[in-house]
């Protein structure tokens, strides 16, 4: 059946629906799944004195009384005296509106909504709607306040939200009956109306709950009826070559880790290419994980591409794996923009005729000159930092190539499930042993020296440090200053510790030469800006330092502090801050010194600040939410992912009589397919 337009509803002309269009509809179905932003509860009638400073709303019934005029800015102006039933007297300031002399007869009754203010002892109402009765003043109910764009009008809206639910009415289930009355969910034709015009305000957020659900199932019954299912398999054991690196390691393997390498293992050993997120806080040892199984396909003749998201990072993880991996006769590639000429062209034929196992590398791992003879695992560490066009463009490389998307973005269970339904879900919970918490302080300027001093005895014990400065600008001359001068009161804190700066200008090799003195101990402390965030890895440093830490957002904090605490020495985290702090700066750090935990943190960062950055590009280009929000439903996010589950165990073609509304709302993507 052809989707019924816009504009048969009356009133809405071409001009309109262009601008309607612009808000996402088209239809009448998209006009009654326009969500107002707000509402106008005009439930109670409110007379002159009713109104107050915090509210100064008025719904009322008034008596024009006489016509006089003034003079304003805007030239002659229309006042109009009356009184409410009360007999309390008003000034109408007809701003503009000089016509209403002609149609407010005095002795006339309307029905106004506005706002009053007080001014000498009388009421005075200069921004109000004037109508005939009281049912088109909408006294009485409450009104739907959507959002405008153009040449749009709230009455033009509520007229049109009005016609769409009269039209399509009865709108039909979305959802087998019985699941109405076992989730406390409201039958959608219900709940559609109670989103325009509720009767009473919490009938609004009981249909947006229904509402939010079911856009939430469709969602997850769509992503989870395409996963391809594997059935019940047994679990692959380890290859050899896996068994001799985890015997020649220096610590035993947390069983999160084992947990997570043999779930990879059995889907490498399935016949469908793994997509899997293997989530882990910072410093929980994910890297081993993806070495381990990179040997299982190694050792089933497969290459590996490993993708870091600086050249840093991956520099770090390509001598991380030539210490752990070359003994075992693998052979290990580096790649990234910097790497040309003829090193460049050897490198691309190694991958190309097979003689390279694992290579790492930048994104530079997808240019299209790099060609693969047997491309079978792709590893991407810190996914959350890879746009999807660049996951894209590297999983089109090997076709059929196992996935593994590593993160440390540390996102509310509920969340990621929902967020990635299309993956399945490693989480490296427990920390490995021996590793004690970081203790965090947060020091005011004027306590520094304190700081100082405590840092200064880390050295004497041999261990090192961080000092971090926020970079506020990728290019600017003052971040640098800061930086330098900051280093130069360090040099005279500390005279004789040696050091170095570190910052994002600094050419990669000079970055690397630098990290590797500090890893070797020829370097007690490094002064840098936010260039240490992601994934660096040296265990014998025990401080972390972070000025003006109130500039830092939760998650860069979080990943910071991830760099000390990784042995078994006992680490400290400074976070320095200035004296004008905002309320959520505040409420930043102050979650900061409570908990280490990272899934704590995202929690509250959530709450703090909402979901769009933390889920980058994962919430603007795939994710559009029509009614649920991301923030305050989880429980409702949790809901339809085991609804979802359950129905796709039962009933994966959605099949059974019970499940066709399911299947009707599945199909014509009415509900997953937002602008
Ligand atoms: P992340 O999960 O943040 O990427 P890494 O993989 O960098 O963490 O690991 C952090 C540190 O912990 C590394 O120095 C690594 O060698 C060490 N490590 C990994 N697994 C274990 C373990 N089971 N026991 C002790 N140390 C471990
Ligand atoms: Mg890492």
């Amino acid at each position: 059946m052809a989707e019924r337009r816009i504009t048969e509803a009356p009133g809405i002309g071409r001009k309109a629906a262009d601008d309607l269009l612009s808000l996402g509809v088209s239809t009448l179905r998209d006009m009654i799944g326009l969500r107002p932003r707000a509402y106008d509860d005009r439930r109670t009638e409110r007379r002159m004195r009713d109104a107050s400073i915090l509210d100064p709303s008025v719904a009322c019934r008034i008596t024009v009384l006489s016509h006089s005029e003034f003079s304003s800015r805007s030239g002659r102006t229309l006042k109009i005296s009356a009184v409410d039933d009360d007999g309390t007297r008003l000034e109408l300031l007809c701003f503009n509106r000089y016509f209403l002399k002609q149609q407010m007869h005095i002795g006339s009754q309307w029905y106004i909504y506005g706002k009053a203010m007080r001014n000498h002892g009388v009421y005075q109402i200069s921004s109000f709607e004037l109508k005939r009765t009281r049912e088109e003043a909408g006294i009485g109910r409450i009104l739907p306040i959507y959002p405008l764009t153009g040449s749009l009008t709230e009455k033009a809206m509520r007229n049109a939200a009005c016609y769409a639910l009269m039209a399509l009415s009865p709108i039909p289930d979305a959802l087998p009956d019985e699941m109405y009355s076992r989730l406390g969910l409201m039958h959608h034709d219900k709940a559609y109306n109670a989103l325009h015009f509720p009767s009473f305000p919490e009938e609004a957020s009981m249909a947006l709950r229904t509402l939010s659900f079911t856009e939430l199932l469709v969602m997850e019954l769509s992503v989870l009826r395409e996963r391809p299912s594997d059935g019940a398999r047994r679990k692959s054991g380890q290859s050899r070559m896996e068994r001799k690196l985890i015997a020649s390691l220096p610590f035993a393997l947390t069983d999160d880790q084992l947990n997570a390498a043999d779930e990879i293992r059995t889907d490498m050993d399935g016949r469908i290419p793994m997509n899997r997120l293997l989530q882990g806080d910072v410093g929980s040892g994910k890297t081993l994980v993806a070495w381990i199984t990179a040997l299982h396909a190694i050792d089933k003749g497969r290459q590996v591409a490993f993708m870091a998201p600086t050249e840093l990072l991956a520099r770090q993880h390509a001598d991380g794996a030539a210490a752990l991996l070359s003994g075992l006769g693998v052979r290990i590639a580096f790649i990234s923009g910097s790497v040309k000429g003829e090193s460049r062209r050897l490198l691309l034929s190694s991958l190309k005729d097979g003689t390279t196992d694992l290579v790492i590398g930048t994104h530079a791992l997808f240019s299209e000159d790099v060609v693969f003879r047997n491309l079978g695992y792709v590893i991407i560490d810190e996914q959350h930092r890879f746009g999807v066009q660049q996951r894209e463009a590297l999983m089109r490389k090997g076709s059929n190539a196992d996935i593994l998307s590593m993160t440390a973005t540390p996102i509310p269970r509920s969340l990621a499930l929902t967020l990635f339904a299309d993956y399945s879900v490693s989480v490296l919970r427990s920390m490995p042993k021996g590793r004690l918490p970081v203790k965090t302080y947060l020091v005011s300027e004027d306590r520094r020296s304190e700081m100082y001093r405590s840092v200064g005895v880390e050295f004497e014990r041999g261990h090192q440090a961080y000092f971090v400065y926020p970079r506020i600008d990728d290019e600017r001359e003052s971040d640098l200053r800061d930086v330098t001068t900051m280093h130069e009161a360090l040099k005279k804190e500390y005279p004789g510790v040696p050091s170095a700066l570190i910052h994002s200008r600094l050419p990669d090799d000079e970055k690397m030469e630098i990290l590797r003195s500090f890893r070797e101990g020829r370097l007690s402390y490094l002064v840098a800006t936010s260039v240490v965030e992601v994934g660096i890895d040296i265990p014998n440093a025990t401080c972390m330092v972070i000025e003006h830490a109130d500039r830092f957002g939760l998650a860069a904090l979080h990943q910071l502090r991830g760099r000390v605490g990784r042995s078994s020495l006992a680490s400290y985290c400074f976070l320095v801050y200035g004296r004008s702090l905002s309320e959520e700066a505040k409420a930043r750090l102050r979650v900061m010194r409570e908990t280490n935990d990272g899934f704590r943190i995202a929690e509250k960062d959530l709450e703090i600040r909402g979901p769009g950055e933390i889920m980058g590009d994962r919430q603007s280009g795939f994710l559009h939410l029509r009614f649920a929000d991301l923030t305050s439903d989880l429980d409702i996010v949790e809901m339809a992912r085991s609804e979802a589950e359950r129905i796709v165990k039962e009933d994966r073609g959605l099949l059974k009589a019970e499940n066709a509304p399911l299947r009707k709302a599945v199909a014509d993507g009415h509900w997953t397919m937002h602008c």
